[in-house]
């Protein structure tokens, strides 16, 4: 079974991939599998979903059902965020928010608490009100926002069970305008990084750590745009073509710039659902810090520029709002996301991503679950006060270890239980 992930730097290791249409099929398969794990859209860059055997959810019924009243919207854990927004806009609603592309599995994305930005905007799991899930003995379970085991659930990383439903939160639809500012100087992303990340309801920060910052993506709501009127941010000015996040590619895949409002939809995320998302030959990373250490932590990545940059296609620095959920980087902490877009070298990168991590330790930064990093178990335990909880979680849910691969003893319970 050779397939790799969408990136194309691993190539899971799993002698089988199931792909059930029926739940009873799919609680069999687990069952008996003395091994196994859920794949997603295969976004993540590492082996995080591998494992001896894979079951993917995405052949099982979508069965989007959305509910105005309760104000949820819930379907199949396969299904990718992009194809909620037409049931969503039949009935005139909306997620809070996205990633920077639409083509993400929900399932997936929630296990590794995948984020857009916004200062008020928590991660896309926050916005989940109930899992069902599939435990490692073939039993259901459901689990709401509000029970005990719910926080610990949600950002699961695999390991308690294969989800196969999802309910999530919906608000009223609303329109997006995004504008792309250009040329920022550090220093006023320094001197007024507050009042920039809160000059739109979802706002990221392009760069190469050069002489400038390169741009300053702005999306607002429509009813919500204090900086619309604004041809210049502390110095930096508004664009008058598309842009690409990356300096120079043609922005044919991206979402419509230019202050042109749309659906949230088809502006949050960065790149059209209908198109080819991003550069694809690509490795990511991305650390999260408590927001009071975002100065620090920028300017410690922007000493290391030099040896970053031969590997570096372009960094985005977005801003996220504190969660309760336990295994999720954003675990009561405001926080800014520093990511990397990395040329697709695994060994080059991995030879950064050692200094990178030790330029950002002294600033408790969290990894992506979902991206590449290097951190040990014991590096990662002191920065999740929760993790004993989530280990005794994934103790009764799977008591036999058949969620347990590689990735999770690597980096999360290594010598655990
Ligand atoms: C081009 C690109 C852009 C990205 N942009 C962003 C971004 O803007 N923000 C961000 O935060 N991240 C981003 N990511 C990272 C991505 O969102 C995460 O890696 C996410 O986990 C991928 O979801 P997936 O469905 O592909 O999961 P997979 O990669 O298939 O699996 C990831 C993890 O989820 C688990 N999982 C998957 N499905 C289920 C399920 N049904 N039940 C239980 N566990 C499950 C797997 O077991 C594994 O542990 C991006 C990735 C790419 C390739």
């Amino acid at each position: 079974m050779a397939l790799a992930n969408w990136a194309g730097n691993h190539v899971y290791g799993a002698a089988e991939l199931h792909r059930p249409a029926t739940l009873e099929h799919l609680r069999a398969i687990v069952a008996r599998a003395p091994r196994v794990h859920a794949l997603g859209s295969r976004h993540s860059f590492s082996d995080v979903a591998d494992s001896a055997q894979l079951v993917a959810v995405d052949g099982l019924p979508a069965d989007v059902i959305v509910d105005p009243r309760a104000g949820t919207v819930t379907c199949g854990a396969g299904v990718r965020y992009g194809e909620l927004a037409e049931p969503l806009a039949a009935q005139g609603l909306a997620l809070h928010n996205l990633a920077s592309l639409p083509h993400i599995s929900i399932g997936g994305a929630i296990a590794t608490a995948t984020h857009g930005s916004g200062d008020a905007n928590g991660n896309l799991a926050t916005a989940i009100r109930a899992v069902e899930l599939v435990t490692s003995d073939g039993d259901v379970l459901t689990v709401r926002r509000g029970e005990p085991d719910f926080d610990g659930v949600v950002v699961g990383l695999g390991a308690l069970g294969v989800v196969t439903r999802v309910t999530l939160d919906v608000e009223p639809a609303y329109e997006v305008r995004q504008r792309v500012f250009e040329g920022l100087g550090w220093d006023a992303l320094h001197e007024h990084f507050d009042a920039i990340t809160a000059g739109g309801y979802s706002v990221s920060v392009f760069t190469r750590w050069g002489e400038t910052v390169d741009q300053v993506w702005v999306k607002s709501r429509v009813t919500y745009a204090p900086e619309l009127e604004r041809a210049e941010l502390f110095g930096a000015v508004a664009a008058t073509l598309d842009r690409h996040p990356i300096l120079g590619l043609d922005p044919v895949n991206c979402t419509p710039q230019l202050g042109v409002p749309g659906p949230w939809s088809d502006r949050l995320p960065h790149f059209r659902m209908g198109f080819t998302p991003s550069n694809g030959e690509e490795i990511q990373s991305e650390y999260h810090v408590a927001r009071q250490c975002a100065e620090g932590a920028i300017r410690a990545v922007h000493a290391l520029a030099d040896t970053l940059r031969p590997v570096l296609q372009v960094s985005e620095i977005r801003t996220v709002a504190a969660d309760e959920l336990w295994m999720s980087p954003q675990y009561r902490r405001p926080s800014v996301a520093l990511h990397f877009t990395w040329t697709r070298e695994p060994e080059a990168v991995a030879r950064v991503l050692v200094d990178l991590e030790a330029a950002l330790a002294p600033f408790g930064a969290r990894p992506h679950w979902g991206k590449a990093f290097r951190a040990t178990a014991a590096e990662v335990a002191p920065l999740y006060e929760r993790l004993p909880d989530f280990a005794r979680l994934m103790q009764r849910l799977d008591a036999r270890g058949a969620f347990r691969n590689d990735w999770l003893e690597r980096h999360l319970v290594g010598g655990g239980p």
